[in-house]
């Protein structure tokens, strides 16, 4: 398969937040999401066979432990990505699946856990989330909507009522969209929608969504690589 990069970091979002996690992640996205941090994976990188990715996992956490499978968009290279998740998982590890839900879900390990990115409208990308993964949904897996103003926002919002997600996944995760190509300051000043405005609406709406900041963006620099 081909692979961007493989690290060890914090993970930086998700209920995962905070725990330390190997990160998989895989070259080319079919998305051109207006506020992308990893446009640098859309090409490149180099291929590898599952023995050396799984392999390169265990050098960096040979005691099992988090690992993200995360692009780009994995599920391009559903081929070799499905044995590469039953591999790891057989090792002991808890594996996360970051994707956008464009591409058919059905195939992914039951054990794994999907925290499917739904693309808002200001995302430039709407409507590329296939609904029918919705029936894949398991009690373990995550979403996330990425907002940057109250367009987002409000989709976000209806699309948790309408499909009634609070009930039917482990968490609902709405998270501000991180400026493009942002560093410097290690806060908040460089979200395109500020927390605080949108910890008033989830309030004032009663939405059964967790606030999540990118807890990564907090500690090392915005625009740092591989951490
Ligand atoms: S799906 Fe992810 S990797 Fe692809 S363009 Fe959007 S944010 Fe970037």
């Amino acid at each position: 398969m081909q692979i961007s990069e493989i690290y060890k970091s914090l993970q930086g979002e998700s209920t995962y937040a905070g725990l330390p996690c190997v990160f998989v992640r895989l070259t080319g996205c079919n998305l051109r999401c207006s506020w992308c941090d990893s446009e640098f994976s859309f090409y490149g990188g180099q291929k590898m066979s599952l023995d050396e990715v799984a392999g390169e996992v265990e050098r960096l956490s040979p005691d099992g432990g988090l690992v993200e499978v995360t692009g780009g968009e994995p599920m391009l290279q559903e081929r070799e990505v499905v044995p590469l998740m039953d591999r790891l998982i057989e090792a002991g590890y808890k594996v996360l699946l970051e994707t956008s839900g464009e591409r058919p879900l059905g195939r992914v390990p039951g054990k794994v856990i999907k925290i499917l990115d739904v693309k808002c409208p200001n995302s430039g990308e709407p409507d590329t989330f296939d609904t029918e993964n919705l029936e894949m949904l398991q009690a373990h897996d995550e979403i996330k909507f990425v907002l940057s103003d109250r367009t987002d926002y409000e989709f976000a919002r209806d699309f948790v009522r309408r499909h009634r997600l609070a009930g039917r996944v482990h968490a609902v995760l709405f998270s501000p969209a991180f400026q493009k190509d942002s560093s410097g300051a290690r806060d908040t000043s460089h979200c395109l929608l500020d927390p605080q405005e949108l910890a008033q609406w989830i309030l004032a709406d009663d939405v059964p969504a967790r606030l999540s900041l990118q807890v990564h963006k907090l500690i090392w620099d915005p625009a740092a690589k591989g951490v």
